[in-house]
Protein backbone atom coordinates (compact mmCIF):
# COMPACT_ATOMS: atom_id res chain seq x y z
CA UNK A 1 0.00 0.00 0.00
CA UNK A 2 1.35 3.59 -0.88
CA UNK A 3 0.95 5.91 1.93
CA UNK A 4 -0.41 9.09 0.17
CA UNK A 5 -1.35 12.77 1.49
CA UNK A 6 -3.17 15.36 0.05
CA UNK A 7 -2.70 19.09 0.61
CA UNK A 8 -5.32 21.25 -0.51
CA UNK A 9 -8.10 18.56 -0.83
CA UNK A 10 -10.93 20.29 -0.68
CA UNK A 11 -9.78 22.39 -3.70
CA UNK A 12 -10.17 21.67 -7.24
CA UNK A 13 -7.26 19.58 -7.81
CA UNK A 14 -7.61 18.19 -4.21
CA UNK A 15 -11.37 17.15 -4.93
CA UNK A 16 -9.54 15.90 -8.20
CA UNK A 17 -7.11 14.36 -6.66
CA UNK A 18 -9.12 12.05 -4.31
CA UNK A 19 -11.38 10.80 -7.25
CA UNK A 20 -8.64 9.31 -8.66
CA UNK A 21 -7.08 7.66 -5.47
CA UNK A 22 -10.90 6.61 -5.23
CA UNK A 23 -10.70 4.77 -8.84
CA UNK A 24 -7.67 2.66 -7.34
CA UNK A 25 -9.30 0.94 -4.26
CA UNK A 26 -7.33 -0.91 -1.97
CA UNK A 27 -3.96 0.59 -3.46
CA UNK A 28 -3.46 3.94 -0.79
CA UNK A 29 -3.03 4.17 2.73
CA UNK A 30 -4.36 8.10 3.13
CA UNK A 31 -1.98 9.50 5.85
CA UNK A 32 -2.77 13.62 5.87
CA UNK A 33 -5.60 15.43 3.89
CA UNK A 34 -5.38 19.61 4.86
CA UNK A 35 -7.91 22.15 3.83
CA UNK A 36 -8.39 26.17 4.90
CA UNK A 37 -12.02 27.26 5.55
CA UNK A 38 -14.06 23.80 3.85
CA UNK A 39 -14.31 22.20 7.07
CA UNK A 40 -17.12 20.34 6.66
CA UNK A 41 -16.30 18.98 3.18
CA UNK A 42 -12.24 18.45 4.89
CA UNK A 43 -13.99 16.48 7.49
CA UNK A 44 -16.59 14.49 4.82
CA UNK A 45 -13.00 13.57 2.91
CA UNK A 46 -11.17 12.59 5.79
CA UNK A 47 -13.81 10.47 7.17
CA UNK A 48 -14.28 8.77 3.92
CA UNK A 49 -10.90 7.65 3.35
CA UNK A 50 -9.96 6.89 6.66
CA UNK A 51 -7.01 9.61 6.96
CA UNK A 52 -4.69 9.41 9.89
CA UNK A 53 -4.83 13.12 10.42
CA UNK A 54 -6.86 16.41 8.94
CA UNK A 55 -5.78 19.60 8.86
CA UNK A 56 -6.83 23.04 8.26
CA UNK A 57 -4.61 25.95 7.78
CA UNK A 58 -6.66 28.05 10.16
CA UNK A 59 -7.04 28.07 14.46
CA UNK A 60 -10.33 29.20 13.91
CA UNK A 61 -11.84 26.86 12.23
CA UNK A 62 -10.37 24.05 14.73
CA UNK A 63 -13.63 23.35 16.82
CA UNK A 64 -15.53 22.89 14.01
CA UNK A 65 -13.05 20.20 12.27
CA UNK A 66 -13.11 18.49 15.70
CA UNK A 67 -17.02 18.32 15.40
CA UNK A 68 -16.83 17.25 12.34
CA UNK A 69 -14.86 14.90 13.20
CA UNK A 70 -15.81 13.27 16.65
CA UNK A 71 -15.90 9.52 17.01
CA UNK A 72 -14.50 8.94 13.37
CA UNK A 73 -10.58 7.91 14.68
CA UNK A 74 -9.42 11.16 12.65
CA UNK A 75 -7.02 13.30 14.74
CA UNK A 76 -7.49 16.74 13.58
CA UNK A 77 -5.24 19.97 14.12
CA UNK A 78 -4.75 23.54 12.74
CA UNK A 79 -2.48 26.12 11.77
CA UNK A 80 1.16 26.49 9.86
CA UNK A 81 2.84 24.83 11.87
CA UNK A 82 0.25 21.44 12.16
CA UNK A 83 0.54 21.67 8.08
CA UNK A 84 4.28 21.48 8.71
CA UNK A 85 4.20 18.74 11.11
CA UNK A 86 1.51 17.22 8.62
CA UNK A 87 3.94 17.25 5.69
CA UNK A 88 6.93 15.64 7.85
CA UNK A 89 4.85 12.43 8.24
CA UNK A 90 6.10 10.07 6.52
CA UNK A 91 4.47 9.16 2.83
CA UNK A 92 5.14 7.71 -0.49
CA UNK A 93 3.03 10.66 -2.75
CA UNK A 94 2.08 13.53 -1.96
CA UNK A 95 0.17 15.90 -3.69
CA UNK A 96 1.13 19.73 -3.12
CA UNK A 97 -2.42 21.71 -4.02
CA UNK A 98 -2.22 24.26 -1.59
CA UNK A 99 -3.18 27.36 -3.91
CA UNK A 100 -0.29 30.10 -3.19
CA UNK A 101 2.53 30.91 -1.75
CA UNK A 102 1.29 29.12 1.61
CA UNK A 103 1.77 25.73 -0.21
CA UNK A 104 5.60 26.03 -0.26
CA UNK A 105 7.08 25.45 3.34
CA UNK A 106 4.56 22.21 3.32
CA UNK A 107 5.88 20.97 -0.26
CA UNK A 108 9.78 21.53 1.09
CA UNK A 109 9.14 19.91 3.95
CA UNK A 110 7.45 16.67 1.99
CA UNK A 111 10.69 16.65 0.15
CA UNK A 112 13.07 16.42 3.33
CA UNK A 113 11.40 12.80 3.96
CA UNK A 114 11.94 12.06 0.52
CA UNK A 115 8.28 11.53 -0.69
CA UNK A 116 7.38 11.88 -4.43
CA UNK A 117 5.90 15.65 -5.14
CA UNK A 118 3.21 15.90 -7.35
CA UNK A 119 3.04 19.60 -7.47
CA UNK A 120 0.64 21.45 -8.62
CA UNK A 121 1.38 24.52 -6.60
CA UNK A 122 3.73 26.16 -9.31
CA UNK A 123 4.11 29.00 -6.93
CA UNK A 124 6.51 27.02 -5.04
CA UNK A 125 8.59 26.60 -8.12
CA UNK A 126 8.53 30.62 -9.00
CA UNK A 127 9.54 31.20 -5.82
CA UNK A 128 11.98 28.50 -4.73
CA UNK A 129 12.89 26.12 -8.00
CA UNK A 130 16.48 26.04 -7.03
CA UNK A 131 15.69 25.79 -3.38
CA UNK A 132 12.89 22.76 -3.94
CA UNK A 133 15.25 21.07 -6.53
CA UNK A 134 17.97 20.89 -4.56
CA UNK A 135 16.05 19.57 -1.77
CA UNK A 136 14.92 16.88 -4.06
CA UNK A 137 18.03 15.42 -4.80
CA UNK A 138 19.21 16.04 -1.53
CA UNK A 139 16.86 13.53 0.00
CA UNK A 140 15.98 11.55 -2.85
CA UNK A 141 12.90 12.88 -3.99
CA UNK A 142 11.07 12.69 -6.98
CA UNK A 143 9.01 16.00 -8.10
CA UNK A 144 6.23 15.36 -10.86
CA UNK A 145 4.72 18.43 -13.05
CA UNK A 146 0.42 18.17 -12.42
CA UNK A 147 0.29 21.56 -14.44
CA UNK A 148 -1.38 20.15 -17.59
CA UNK A 149 1.24 21.88 -19.77
CA UNK A 150 4.03 20.76 -17.79
CA UNK A 151 2.96 17.14 -17.53
CA UNK A 152 2.43 17.50 -21.16
CA UNK A 153 6.13 18.82 -21.74
CA UNK A 154 7.10 16.13 -19.06
CA UNK A 155 5.23 13.55 -21.41
CA UNK A 156 6.39 14.37 -24.35
CA UNK A 157 10.41 13.95 -22.98
CA UNK A 158 10.05 10.37 -22.09
CA UNK A 159 12.83 8.31 -23.52
CA UNK A 160 14.22 11.76 -25.52
CA UNK A 161 17.47 13.23 -24.28
CA UNK A 162 17.00 17.00 -23.18
CA UNK A 163 20.03 18.19 -24.61
CA UNK A 164 18.15 17.64 -28.10
CA UNK A 165 15.57 20.10 -27.21
CA UNK A 166 15.30 23.18 -29.31
CA UNK A 167 12.21 24.78 -27.92
CA UNK A 168 9.80 24.07 -25.32
CA UNK A 169 6.11 25.65 -26.33
CA UNK A 170 3.39 25.98 -23.99
CA UNK A 171 -0.20 26.71 -25.19
CA UNK A 172 -2.60 29.87 -23.01
CA UNK A 173 -6.88 29.04 -23.61
CA UNK A 174 -6.09 33.45 -23.97
CA UNK A 175 -8.78 33.33 -20.71
CA UNK A 176 -12.15 34.85 -20.70
CA UNK A 177 -10.61 38.31 -22.56
CA UNK A 178 -8.69 36.94 -25.11
CA UNK A 179 -10.39 39.07 -27.19
CA UNK A 180 -11.55 42.09 -25.44
CA UNK A 181 -10.67 45.52 -26.18
CA UNK A 182 -7.57 47.03 -23.67
CA UNK A 183 -10.54 49.51 -22.65
CA UNK A 184 -12.89 46.92 -21.57
CA UNK A 185 -10.09 44.24 -19.63
CA UNK A 186 -9.87 47.45 -17.73
CA UNK A 187 -12.75 47.55 -16.48
CA UNK A 188 -13.60 44.10 -15.90
CA UNK A 189 -15.12 42.97 -12.84
CA UNK A 190 -14.11 39.76 -10.97
CA UNK A 191 -17.10 37.86 -11.86
CA UNK A 192 -15.66 38.16 -15.33
CA UNK A 193 -12.65 37.17 -14.66
CA UNK A 194 -13.42 34.19 -13.10
CA UNK A 195 -15.43 32.62 -15.53
CA UNK A 196 -12.61 30.55 -18.02
CA UNK A 197 -13.79 29.33 -20.77
CA UNK A 198 -12.21 25.97 -20.90
CA UNK A 199 -10.77 24.84 -17.55
CA UNK A 200 -12.90 24.54 -14.21
CA UNK A 201 -10.55 25.27 -11.50
CA UNK A 202 -9.54 27.56 -8.26
CA UNK A 203 -11.29 30.98 -8.02
CA UNK A 204 -7.93 32.34 -7.93
CA UNK A 205 -6.12 30.49 -10.84
CA UNK A 206 -9.15 31.51 -13.13
CA UNK A 207 -8.39 35.16 -12.52
CA UNK A 208 -4.65 34.68 -13.25
CA UNK A 209 -5.70 33.14 -16.17
CA UNK A 210 -7.48 35.86 -17.31
CA UNK A 211 -4.99 38.53 -17.22
CA UNK A 212 -2.47 35.80 -18.59
CA UNK A 213 -0.03 35.87 -14.94
CA UNK A 214 -0.87 32.02 -14.71
CA UNK A 215 0.96 31.86 -17.86
CA UNK A 216 3.55 33.96 -16.35
CA UNK A 217 3.99 31.58 -13.87
CA UNK A 218 4.45 29.08 -16.04
CA UNK A 219 6.98 30.18 -18.33
CA UNK A 220 9.33 30.74 -14.96
CA UNK A 221 7.86 26.91 -13.71
CA UNK A 222 8.91 25.99 -17.17
CA UNK A 223 12.30 27.22 -16.49
CA UNK A 224 12.68 25.31 -13.46
CA UNK A 225 11.22 21.77 -14.53
CA UNK A 226 13.11 21.65 -17.72
CA UNK A 227 16.10 23.75 -16.87
CA UNK A 228 16.06 24.98 -20.63
CA UNK A 229 17.37 28.78 -21.52
CA UNK A 230 14.18 31.12 -20.93
CA UNK A 231 14.87 32.49 -24.75
CA UNK A 232 13.83 28.60 -25.91
CA UNK A 233 10.59 28.90 -24.04
CA UNK A 234 7.37 29.88 -25.96
CA UNK A 235 3.83 30.89 -24.99
CA UNK A 236 1.17 30.14 -27.87
CA UNK A 237 -2.57 31.42 -28.00
CA UNK A 238 -4.54 28.44 -28.60
CA UNK A 239 -8.50 28.60 -27.86
CA UNK A 240 -9.66 25.03 -27.71
CA UNK A 241 -6.89 24.14 -24.35
CA UNK A 242 -6.83 21.01 -26.72
CA UNK A 243 -3.01 20.65 -27.19
CA UNK A 244 -1.32 21.48 -23.83
CA UNK A 245 2.45 21.63 -24.69
CA UNK A 246 5.03 20.80 -27.66
CA UNK A 247 8.52 20.00 -27.83
CA UNK A 248 10.70 20.85 -30.53
CA UNK A 249 13.70 18.87 -31.48
CA UNK A 250 16.98 19.89 -33.02
CA UNK A 251 15.80 17.73 -36.21
CA UNK A 252 12.67 19.82 -36.80
CA UNK A 253 10.47 17.50 -35.29
CA UNK A 254 7.89 19.12 -33.24
CA UNK A 255 5.72 16.77 -30.65
CA UNK A 256 2.43 17.75 -28.93
CA UNK A 257 0.11 16.29 -26.16
CA UNK A 258 -3.75 16.35 -26.83
CA UNK A 259 -6.08 16.04 -24.13
CA UNK A 260 -9.67 16.46 -23.06
CA UNK A 261 -9.46 19.60 -20.46
CA UNK A 262 -9.70 17.75 -17.62
CA UNK A 263 -6.73 17.46 -14.88
CA UNK A 264 -7.45 14.76 -14.09
CA UNK A 265 -5.43 13.32 -16.98
CA UNK A 266 -2.46 14.89 -15.14
CA UNK A 267 -3.31 13.76 -11.91
CA UNK A 268 -3.47 10.48 -12.77
CA UNK A 269 -0.55 10.53 -14.71
CA UNK A 270 1.66 11.82 -11.84
CA UNK A 271 0.19 9.40 -9.03
CA UNK A 272 0.96 5.88 -11.49
CA UNK A 273 3.97 7.55 -13.49
CA UNK A 274 6.30 5.67 -14.91
CA UNK A 275 3.31 3.30 -15.24
CA UNK A 276 -0.17 4.52 -17.02
CA UNK A 277 -3.51 3.85 -15.97
CA UNK A 278 -6.76 4.10 -17.16
CA UNK A 279 -7.84 7.61 -16.71
CA UNK A 280 -11.86 8.73 -16.87
CA UNK A 281 -11.51 11.97 -19.04
CA UNK A 282 -13.80 12.44 -22.44
CA UNK A 283 -11.65 11.19 -25.09
CA UNK A 284 -10.74 13.46 -27.98
CA UNK A 285 -12.70 13.34 -31.34
CA UNK A 286 -10.60 15.37 -33.43
CA UNK A 287 -12.78 15.36 -36.57
CA UNK A 288 -15.88 16.91 -34.58
CA UNK A 289 -13.65 19.23 -33.36
CA UNK A 290 -12.67 20.28 -36.82
CA UNK A 291 -10.04 22.68 -36.12
CA UNK A 292 -7.68 24.00 -34.10
CA UNK A 293 -6.57 27.82 -33.30
CA UNK A 294 -2.99 29.12 -32.89
CA UNK A 295 -2.12 32.89 -32.25
CA UNK A 296 0.55 34.94 -30.54
CA UNK A 297 0.12 36.18 -27.44
CA UNK A 298 -0.56 40.05 -27.63
CA UNK A 299 1.70 41.66 -24.77
CA UNK A 300 0.17 45.34 -24.98
CA UNK A 301 -3.28 43.78 -23.55
CA UNK A 302 -1.49 41.47 -21.39
CA UNK A 303 1.63 42.39 -19.90
CA UNK A 304 2.23 39.58 -17.24
CA UNK A 305 4.58 37.62 -19.57
CA UNK A 306 6.94 40.61 -20.19
CA UNK A 307 7.44 40.74 -16.44
CA UNK A 308 7.97 36.85 -16.34
CA UNK A 309 10.69 37.35 -18.96
CA UNK A 310 12.36 40.10 -16.63
CA UNK A 311 11.99 38.30 -13.57
CA UNK A 312 14.08 35.37 -14.90
CA UNK A 313 16.46 37.44 -16.23
CA UNK A 314 16.86 39.15 -12.80
CA UNK A 315 17.55 35.54 -11.42
CA UNK A 316 17.70 35.26 -7.46
CA UNK A 317 14.63 36.05 -5.21
CA UNK A 318 12.96 37.61 -8.24
CA UNK A 319 10.86 34.70 -8.77
CA UNK A 320 9.70 35.14 -4.57
CA UNK A 321 9.32 38.38 -5.31
CA UNK A 322 7.35 38.54 -8.53
CA UNK A 323 4.88 35.55 -6.92
CA UNK A 324 3.96 37.84 -3.81
CA UNK A 325 3.37 40.72 -5.39
CA UNK A 326 1.00 39.28 -7.81
CA UNK A 327 -0.73 37.58 -5.01
CA UNK A 328 -0.84 40.60 -3.55
CA UNK A 329 -2.22 42.54 -6.34
CA UNK A 330 -4.66 39.85 -7.04
CA UNK A 331 -6.16 40.12 -3.85
CA UNK A 332 -6.18 43.57 -3.84
CA UNK A 333 -8.60 43.37 -7.08
CA UNK A 334 -11.09 40.49 -5.69
CA UNK A 335 -11.25 43.14 -2.67
CA UNK A 336 -12.14 45.90 -5.61
CA UNK A 337 -8.98 48.08 -4.34
CA UNK A 338 -7.41 48.18 -7.48
CA UNK A 339 -8.80 47.38 -11.44
CA UNK A 340 -8.12 44.50 -13.16
CA UNK A 341 -5.71 46.52 -15.41
CA UNK A 342 -3.98 47.33 -12.22
CA UNK A 343 -2.66 44.39 -11.18
CA UNK A 344 0.48 44.12 -13.52
CA UNK A 345 1.43 47.66 -12.88
CA UNK A 346 1.37 46.90 -9.07
CA UNK A 347 3.55 43.98 -9.91
CA UNK A 348 5.87 45.51 -12.01
CA UNK A 349 5.94 48.66 -9.40
CA UNK A 350 6.74 46.44 -6.34
CA UNK A 351 9.60 44.47 -7.90
CA UNK A 352 10.93 47.97 -9.26
CA UNK A 353 10.71 48.74 -5.60
CA UNK A 354 12.83 46.20 -4.60
CA UNK A 355 16.64 46.29 -5.04
CA UNK A 356 19.77 44.76 -4.18
CA UNK A 357 20.31 46.56 -0.65
CA UNK A 358 16.98 43.76 0.52
CA UNK A 359 18.49 41.19 -1.05
CA UNK A 360 16.16 40.59 -4.01
CA UNK A 361 19.72 39.39 -6.19
CA UNK A 362 20.55 37.12 -3.38
CA UNK A 363 20.39 32.76 -4.47
CA UNK A 364 16.95 31.05 -3.12
CA UNK A 365 19.47 29.05 -1.01
CA UNK A 366 16.93 28.64 2.20
CA UNK A 367 13.39 28.55 2.76
CA UNK A 368 13.73 31.59 5.08
CA UNK A 369 15.42 33.56 2.16
CA UNK A 370 12.42 33.01 0.21
CA UNK A 371 9.85 33.31 2.77
CA UNK A 372 11.69 36.46 3.92
CA UNK A 373 11.81 38.19 0.36
CA UNK A 374 7.72 36.84 -0.05
CA UNK A 375 6.72 39.19 3.16
CA UNK A 376 9.07 42.00 1.76
CA UNK A 377 7.36 42.32 -1.22
CA UNK A 378 3.84 41.92 0.00
CA UNK A 379 5.16 45.08 2.10
CA UNK A 380 6.05 47.14 -0.47
CA UNK A 381 3.11 46.44 -2.92
CA UNK A 382 0.93 47.28 0.44
CA UNK A 383 3.01 50.26 0.75
CA UNK A 384 2.61 51.52 -2.75
CA UNK A 385 -1.38 50.94 -2.72
CA UNK A 386 -1.34 52.89 0.93
CA UNK A 387 0.33 55.66 -0.91
CA UNK A 388 -1.84 56.01 -3.60
CA UNK A 389 -1.54 53.26 -5.94
CA UNK A 390 -4.87 52.30 -8.26
CA UNK A 391 -6.58 55.60 -6.85
P1 LIG B 1 -8.55 26.08 -5.01
O1 LIG B 1 -8.71 27.50 -4.63
O2 LIG B 1 -9.68 25.36 -5.62
O3 LIG B 1 -8.07 25.23 -3.72
C1 LIG B 1 -7.02 25.68 -2.93
C2 LIG B 1 -6.79 24.76 -1.76
O4 LIG B 1 -5.85 25.37 -0.86
C3 LIG B 1 -8.05 24.50 -0.93
O5 LIG B 1 -7.93 23.25 -0.33
C4 LIG B 1 -7.99 25.62 0.11
O6 LIG B 1 -8.76 25.34 1.25
C5 LIG B 1 -6.50 25.60 0.42
N1 LIG B 1 -5.99 26.85 0.95
C6 LIG B 1 -6.35 28.11 0.61
N2 LIG B 1 -5.62 29.01 1.28
C7 LIG B 1 -4.77 28.29 2.07
C8 LIG B 1 -3.76 28.66 3.02
N3 LIG B 1 -3.45 29.93 3.28
N4 LIG B 1 -3.09 27.67 3.64
C9 LIG B 1 -3.37 26.38 3.39
N5 LIG B 1 -4.33 25.97 2.53
C10 LIG B 1 -5.01 26.93 1.86
O7 LIG B 1 -7.26 26.03 -5.95
P2 LIG B 1 -6.93 25.02 -7.14
O8 LIG B 1 -7.20 23.62 -6.72
O9 LIG B 1 -7.52 25.54 -8.40
O10 LIG B 1 -5.35 25.24 -7.28
C11 LIG B 1 -4.44 24.69 -6.35
C12 LIG B 1 -3.04 24.83 -6.89
O11 LIG B 1 -2.94 24.08 -8.08
C13 LIG B 1 -2.66 26.27 -7.26
O12 LIG B 1 -1.31 26.46 -7.02
C14 LIG B 1 -2.94 26.33 -8.76
O13 LIG B 1 -2.13 27.29 -9.41
C15 LIG B 1 -2.54 24.91 -9.16
N6 LIG B 1 -3.18 24.44 -10.37
C16 LIG B 1 -4.54 24.33 -10.45
C17 LIG B 1 -5.15 23.86 -11.59
C18 LIG B 1 -6.64 23.65 -11.65
O14 LIG B 1 -7.12 23.13 -12.66
N7 LIG B 1 -7.41 24.02 -10.64
C19 LIG B 1 -4.36 23.52 -12.79
C20 LIG B 1 -2.94 23.61 -12.59
C21 LIG B 1 -2.38 24.07 -11.43
P3 LIG B 1 -10.34 25.79 1.39
O15 LIG B 1 -10.92 25.75 0.03
O16 LIG B 1 -10.86 24.75 2.33
O17 LIG B 1 -10.34 27.15 2.00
Amino acid sequence: MRRVSVFGATGSIGVNTLDMLARQPGEFEVVALTGGRNVALLAEQARALGAEIAVTAHESCLPQLRAALAGSGVAAAAGPAALIEAAQRPADWVMSAIVGAAGLAPGFRALEQGATLALANKESLVAAGPLLMAEAARHGATILPVDSEHSAVFQTLIGEDIAAVERIIITASGGPFRDWPAERIAAATVAEAVAHPNWAMGARISIDSASLFNKALELIETREFFGIDPARIEVLVHPQSILHALVGFNDGALMAHLGAADMRHAIGFALNWPARRPAPVERLDLAALGRLDFAAPDPERFPALRLAREVMAAGGLAGAAFNAAKETALDAFIDGRISFAEMAPLVEATLARLSAADGIAAAPDTLDAVLAMDHLARVRAGELMSGGFGQ
